[in-house]
């Protein structure tokens, strides 16, 4: 059954802009794919930033990071991708509203002072307000206007998932063979590496 935005909210814990924007997203990506989600199992959520919106598609698409179906690709983009991997067919939905919202830096502004020590309560309250008409707008907002939505084929995403482990030469705690580096004839976690070395 399709989640609804309390649904989203719930697993988020808190109500903000982007779980709004995540949830319109999910929504856009889900009923594009349309067929290509009859088998769940094939299908990655690919999330180009790490913002509050990725809860939302976690949520709203089931693709989430502990299943290994969601893939955090980290290129900086509002880019949301719903992929079957079988098939290779995905929908890319990228978030253009941001790039006119708040662009004179007034609402950031705005954000700042009410969540300052110095707030008064009239600030707050009145900061709350236009959070709410905000979020409420990107709720109803004409899909359009938030996205620009475009069917892609991609290769599937690197298999991941249970991996051979050994002791790290330096901590001696259990780590995925591929994450340690050899260095100077021991092989290292990212941690020890990261320790410099005394002497
Ligand atoms: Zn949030
Ligand atoms: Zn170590």
């Amino acid at each position: 059954m399709e989640k609804s935005f309390d649904d989203v909210v719930d697993f988020h814990r808190h109500l903000c802009l982007d779980i709004a924007m995540g949830y319109r997203a999910g929504k856009a990506l889900t009923r594009e794919m349309g067929k290509e989600l009859r088998n769940m199992k094939d299908v990655f959520a690919i999330v180009e930033n790490e913002t509050c919106a990725v809860d939302a598609i976690q949520e709203f698409t089931g693709c989430t990071l502990g299943k290994r179906n969601l893939i955090l690709a980290g290129t900086g983009k509002p880019v949301y991708i719903l992929q079957n991997a079988k098939s290779g067919q995905a929908v890319r939905l990228y978030c253009k509203y941001w790039e006119t919202f708040d662009a004179d830096g007034s609402f950031g502004k705005r954000r700042k002072q009410a969540s300052s020590p110095e707030a008064t309560t009239e600030e707050q309250q009145l900061f709350q307000r236009e959070l709410n008409s905000k979020i409420k707008e990107i709720l109803r907002a004409p899909e359009d206007t938030l996205f620009t939505i475009q069917r892609v084929t991609l290769p599937a995403p690197p298999k991941s998932g249970k991996y051979k482990a050994e002791p790290c030469a330096g901590c001696g705690e259990h780590t995925n063979i591929e994450r340690l580096t050899l260095v100077g004839g021991r092989k290292l976690c990212r941690a020890c590496q990261a320790v410099p070395v005394a002497g």
